[in-house]
């Protein structure tokens, strides 16, 4: 099916660009958020979602997700305005996810967040260790983070914690105790993410100067491995590479459309979206600084800086990429009903190397496969 098809979900991702402090790991697209007024950007992010809907025209909602940057840093009114907007403009499906990112030190406006309809938390825990949250950049405690945990769990339906493991230093037994720790608190989903040198970052320019050095690949993948033992063991379901929850309702449905090539509509400064409209695939990218994305809202009613026509070619090679992150892998009759075939040679010999399943009409990533996902996509893809 060429066409917007509704079973790959439709969501719309919300980018909110300021945080309190920029972490010195962090290359996404953020700002320091001082003491600016953040009305006008709001107001042009209410605008860029009414462009959306013109360019999607009707069609549910199935999530809403708002990231960052720290969104947590948006009122409660804000929240509820982005919500009921979304709402009105498409229509929220009953129970659509809404997610909020969430910094610890945010933890007093979680009831405004839930009363503005947000039902799932995920929140910055980052580390339990008070030494790494200080090298990592955080601003929270480990006991402000189980504050905000506890706080969390009274207000939504769903609570996601995120950790950064594998930093300099970090040997197995203490990521062991570290996690085992985590996983004591019981959290409806987990994401584990290894820390990675991002060109650009703070953290590059001090390995550069060797500060200090990260764990080379075979220590990070042994990390890797106790990530994923432990994890199964206390009942989370490795539903993706870094995701893990417990129970099918707590998977992110709003991430699974990302994995699915679904449609996303993405607002807010430098935040990329897809779109189906007819038999076309577009891209889009939001203009990156605020003051930029909001000269484009309002001179074309859209904060796109840019807007690509995907062909077959790109967007079967999305399919694979992304369809390998989830554990029940791509279907490769997705990849064929765009003119595209998956490499079979590259699919063979990854199979006998015991990196890559297949059945049915399904290819996935098996458990050592999914330490080489982005290699294998790349040489698997059309
Ligand atoms: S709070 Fe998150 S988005 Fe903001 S700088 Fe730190 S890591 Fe980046």
């Amino acid at each position: 099916m060429r066409g917007f098809n509704p079973d790959r979900g439709f969501g719309v991702y919300v980018h909110w660009p300021y945080c309190a402090r920029i972490c010195p790991y962090c290359d996404f697209n953020v700002y320091a958020a001082k003491a600016r007024d953040t009305a006008p950007l709001f107001d042009a992010i209410l605008a860029d979602l009414g462009g959306w809907r013109e360019r999607t025209g009707a069609r549910r909602a199935d999530s809403i997700f708002l990231g960052g940057g720290t969104p947590s840093l948006m009122t409660g009114e804000q929240v509820a305005r982005v919500v009921a907007e979304v709402d009105r403009l498409w229509g929220l499906k009953p129970g659509a996810e809404i997610t909020i990112e969430a910094n610890p030190d945010d933890a007093a406006r979680f009831a405004d967040f839930a009363a503005a309809g947000v039902n799932r938390l995920s929140l910055g825990l980052q580390s339990l260790d008070d030494e790494r949250l200080k090298f990592l950049g955080r601003t929270h405690s480990s006991s402000d983070a189980l504050k905000a945990f506890d706080a969390a769990g009274a207000a939504f339906r769903s609570v996601s914690l995120d950790l950064i493991y594998a930093q300099p230093g970090q040997d197995a037994a203490a990521w062991q105790a570290e996690l085992a720790r985590v996983l004591e608190l019981g959290a409806d989903h987990l994401s584990l993410y290894e820390l990675t040198i991002e060109p650009g970052a703070a953290f590059a320019f001090a390995v550069k100067r060797k500060d200090w050095a990260p764990l080379d690949d075979d220590r990070s993948a042994g990390l890797y491995e106790i990530t994923q033992a432990m994890t199964g063991e206390a009942g989370y379901d490795a539903y993706e590479i870094s995701n893990h929850a417990r129970g099918a309702q707590h998977q992110s449905s709003h991430n699974r459309i990302y994995w699915a090539s679904g449609d996303w509509a993405g607002v807010g400064p430098g935040a990329h979206g897809r779109f189906t409209t007819g038999e076309e695939r577009w891209a889009t990218e939001a203009a990156d600084r605020p003051g930029d994305y909001m000269e484009q809202v309002t001179s074309n009613g859209l904060g796109w800086a840019m807007a690509e026509k995907l062909d077959d070619l790109a967007h079967a090679r999305e399919r694979v990429a992304m369809g390998l992150r989830v554990a029940e892998g791509f279907r490769v009759g997705d990849v064929h009903e765009l003119g595209q075939m998956p490499d079979a040679t590259r699919v063979a010999e990854f199979m006998r190397e015991g990196l890559v399943s297949a059945s049915e009409d399904r290819i996935a990533l098996t458990p050592e496969g999914r330490l080489l996902a982005d290699r294998i996509a790349s040489e698997i893809a059309p």
